[in-house]
């Protein structure tokens, strides 16, 4: 019997061979996925929720609304979308086109500078399907997929075998990492594990540049260095050495210019590639489809056909400086992802929550709307953490609306 396989959204390797078996629309076993995969798809819900002013109304209450929130705003906000569809994201980009709104993700404050240098082409990249055939030299570095990401080692990075890789991680790959701290990748790394001190990043990129120009590598932290040259060496022997970047490197970065320093050394030696640690299964769909129709992939403001761009247009700054006076939340939990002395700002403005759980965010908004679980009750497109699409369709019937849908009617409603 021929095998139906999903796609799971838990994470953006969007891994598109999970087994399903479910009844009666209750998802019973989820096989092939990690432990974030299973507990995403199999999240139970009940009715559809529909709610303002922490009472319950139905869709078309919530729908009219949310319009009028948003038509009476002067600037609104729209945030999230890292988990919504291509499709969805292309409406939102039209919805804050038409109400002149502010529209930002959370790649203003994770990767969102280094997957636009990707985007413009500015740092060599390459594919997750490259890495599994091809990679012989693993560099993570201020990330820890085996926690945010637990398939890529196995299914990309490091353990499995390649076309050109058939003697695997035990031969023909060397994994390493550079953190902060003894994750559980690093401690798969063993002694390729390079632990910097918060913050030494830079630093260790300029020691890493002059071990492989041969000179003597040095840190204010005293790195040992034997222990860089010892790093250079292997980095310079790599014939598909690709560096998988997380937040931990770029948020401890003033600016990608080491970074861009580094992959030079490391190209002028070796043959490197980098990608970014890119956490929710369509963040990178957001940056393509934003920059695509304004130049920027986040911290955006539209104004009467014209767009502003900057970090006073972040959430974060729109947040603190209070220029924000309702906002449209998809997909996304600020309340519980940023910090306690800006998110309060969000307590004094309307807010729509659109999510398919939840959160502390659907909790204190003004309304609330409960959406279907984009891959696995409603269906579409999103691009995976190398750009690649993927498509799904949804395998469980339910009575909640798509988020595509609710954006379409709110539009229709202003
Ligand atoms: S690694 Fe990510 S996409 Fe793959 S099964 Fe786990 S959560 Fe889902």
């Amino acid at each position: 019997m021929e095998k139906n396989y999903h796609v799971c959204t838990g994470c953006g390797l969007l891994c598109d061979d999970i087994e399903v078996e479910a009844e009666k629309n209750i998802i019973n076993k989820v096989l092939t996925a990690c432990r974030i995969g299973v507990a995403h798809m199999k999240e139970g819900k009940g009715e559809a929720i529909f709610r303002v002013d922490n009472k319950p109304v139905d869709e078309a209450v919530a729908i009219s609304e949310a319009a009028t929130i948003l038509k009476n705003a002067k600037n609104p906000l729209i945030f999230g979308l890292g988990a919504s569809t291509n499709e969805t994201q292309k409406i939102a980009i039209e919805l804050a086109k038409k109400i002149n709104a502010t529209l930002d993700d959370t790649s203003s404050f994770c990767l969102g500078s280094l997957v636009e240098a990707i985007i413009r082409e500015k740092i060599k990249t390459c594919t997750l399907d490259e890495v599994r055939n091809k990679a012989d030299v693993i560099i993570f570095w201020g990330t820890d997929p085996s926690d945010s990401h637990p398939r890529h080692l196995s299914k990309y990075s490091y353990f499995p075998r390649g076309k050109e890789k058939q003697r695997g991680w035990e031969e023909e790959r060397t994994a390493i990492a550079v953190d902060v701290r003894k994750s559980h990748t690093a401690k798969i790394c063993g002694n390729y594990f390079f632990q910097i001190p918060p913050k030494g990043d830079a630093e260790f990129i300029d020691a890493l540049i002059a071990g492989l120009s041969g000179k003597l590598p040095k840190t204010s932290y005293n790195y040992p260095p034997k222990k860089i040259l010892e790093l250079a060496n292997i980095l310079k022997g790599a014939k598909f050495g690709v560096i998988f970047a997380g937040r931990g490197l770029v948020n401890s970065l003033e600016n990608l210019e080491p970074i861009f320093r580094l992959m030079k050394a490391l190209n002028e030696k070796a043959n490197f590639h980098l990608m970014p640690m890119v956490g929710s299964c369509n963040t990178m769909g957001f940056n393509e489809n934003l920059f695509a129709e304004t130049g920027y992939v986040n911290s955006v403001k539209f104004e009467n056909g014209t767009v502003l761009h900057g970090p006073e247009y972040s959430i974060v700054e729109s947040l603190k400086a209070k220029t924000v006076d309702a906002a449209l939340i998809i997909g996304s939990d600020p309340f519980s992802i940023l910090p306690g002395s800006i998110v309060k700002n969000l307590l004094e403005i309307p807010v729509v929550s659109i999510d398919s759980y939840e959160t502390l965010t659907s909790r204190n908004s003004k309304v609330y709307i409960n959406t279907a679980v984009s891959g696995v009750e409603a269906g579409g497109t999103a691009t995976r953490m190398d750009r690649k699409k993927v498509s799904f369709e949804p395998f469980i019937e339910t009575n909640h609306p798509s988020e595509e849908t609710i954006l379409k009617k709110i539009m229709e409603a202003l």
